[in-house]
Formats: structure tokens, C-alpha cells, sequence
């Protein structure tokens, strides 16, 4: 199995993409940046998973299925967390900030329907993948996620803060291959990342010390843009080589 990055920035300037990453052709992981994928590749996409409900995770949601929906031959599924559902269908996709595109009927069924996670129990992904949803210290519904193919696991953290059970159950998985985390400040900012429950360099550099998996590789994203060269120096300064910053394009397999 394999992940595309499609986009990995924390906000938007120019020239960043929001957060978005493939699992294989059918399954979107957020979908901050789902309009970068070609009008074929977000026909191919069956689940937009979502991590929480944060615009910089959920934006582009509305553009894909609006631009899909006459070519889709199912439903698309978007799943969350109860309460990032809830935000998105009262806040977003609530016919008056965009369509509530799960009343819009079309030849086969709504063009989209909400499906809620169930937490701390492993579910099926389009595409050969089991799931894990873990809630992370962050709001709006926030969770990270365990996913594992048949050749291995890794750890998505999604957006938190410090947290501690998704760490402890990363440690039970004896075949974990990589950790996706967040990092989104400088260590000079460590005010603002633990007010906004966020992760800097040196507060990553703490919650790994929960994995008790020290050559496990760790690949960071959701840089705030305009932070990007502080945090490269401290993630150079703090960890050597064990941490890799994820760029728009790369391809991790596990
Ligand atoms: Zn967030
Ligand atoms: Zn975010």
C-alpha cells in the first residue's frame, strides 16, 4: 500500500497546498487540497476520510464532489467523527454556505452520505486497508488514525496537541513502519502550539518518547508556511535524520 502526498501546509499562502493525502486510488485522507487531483483520480476516490473538521482538512470537500457528482457511480462516502460530521453538516455543506450535497439525488442514490467512525475498533477502507480512529487532543472532532495494509501499519496523527493513548496503541502494532505527525510551530512559538493544540520539534521530540519504537522513521507535516524555515532548523538541530518534513509529491509506502 502506498500514500500520496497531495498536500501537507497548515495554512494558505501562495503556492501551498492544504492538507490532503491519497491511500492508494479509493480512499482520501482529508480533503484540504482535493482539488489538485485530477477530475479522473477524484472519480477513483470512494471515502474522503476525514480527520476533523478544521477548514484547512475539509476545504476543497465542496469543490470535489461538486465537480464529481454527475460522473460518480456511487455515492461519495465521507467519514469522521460524530461531531466533525455534525460540523460539517451545519456549518459548511448546509445549503447555505455550499450545497448539502447528501439531499441531492442522482441516478445512483445522494451524491454523498455521512458515515460516522467508530472509535478504538479497526473497520475497513476502500482499497484493502484496515483503520484505526483514535481521539487526539485537538477539537472539532479531531482523531488520528492507525492504518494498516498486509504488509504493515503506520501512524497518522491528524492535527493534536500533546495527547497519550494514540502513542500507546502505536506501540502494541509490532509491525509499524513509519509515523505521519504534525508539527505546525518553531520551538520559539511553544506558546502559541500548546494554546492552539498543536506540536512544535521539542514537543514531538516528547510525545515519541510514548512510542517505544526509537527506529521507527517519523514524517512531518502541516507546517504553518511562514514557519517552515524556523521549524527545518530545529527539526535538523533536534533529530538528525530520523525525521523527514513531507513535501507535496512524495510517496511512502508501507
Ligand atoms: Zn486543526
Ligand atoms: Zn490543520
Amino acid at each position: 500500500m502506498y500514500i500520496d502526498v497531495i498536500g501537507v501546509d497548515g495554512s494558505k499562502q501562495f503556492g501551498c497546498n492544504l492538507c490532503s493525502m491519497l491511500l492508494g486510488k479509493s480512499v482520501l485522507l482529508d480533503a484540504g487540497s482535493a482539488s489538485m487531483l485530477s477530475a479522473q483520480q477524484q472519480q477513483k476516490v470512494e471515502m474522503v476520510l476525514l480527520t476533523h473538521a478544521h477548514l484547512d482538512h475539509v476545504l476543497e470537500l465542496g469543490f470535489m464532489i461538486d465537480a464529481t457528482v454527475t460522473i460518480r457511480d456511487e455515492p461519495l462516502r465521507v467519514m469522521g467523527s460524530k461531531a466533525c460530521l455534525e460540523i460539517i453538516q451545519k456549518h459548511y455543506m448546509n445549503d447555505l454556505i455550499w450545497p448539502d450535497f447528501s439531499h441531492i439525488k442522482t441516478s445512483s442514490g445522494p451524491a454523498l452520505v455521512y458515515e460516522n467512525i467508530e472509535d478504538r475498533k479497526w473497520f475497513e477502507l476502500p482499497g484493502g486497508i484496515t483503520a484505526w480512529a483514535e481521539p487526539v487532543c485537538h477539537g472539532s472532532g479531531a482523531r488520528g488514525f492507525l492504518f494498516r495494509s498486509n504488509t504493515g501499519s503506520i501512524l497518522h496523527t491528524g492535527d493534536t496537541g500533546p495527547t497519550y493513548s494514540i502513542w500507546k496503541k502505536a506501540s502494541e502494532m509490532d509491525d509499524l513502519k513509519m509515523v505521519i505527525a504534525e508539527i505546525s510551530f518553531p520551538d520559539q512559538k511553544t506558546d502559541v502550539a500548546i494554546a492552539s493544540n498543536h506540536l512544535t520539534p521539542s514537543l514531538l521530540e516528547k510525545e515519541l518518547e510514548k512510542l517505544n519504537k526509537p527506529d521507527v522513521p517519523v514524517y512531518a507535516f502541516h507546517l504553518k508556511p511562514w514557519e517552515r524555515h524556523e521549524i527545518e532548523k530545529d527539526v535538523a538541530r533536534r533529530f538528525s535524520d530520523r525525521i523527514v518534513i513531507l513535501r507535496r509529491g512524495d510517496r511512502l509506502e508501507f
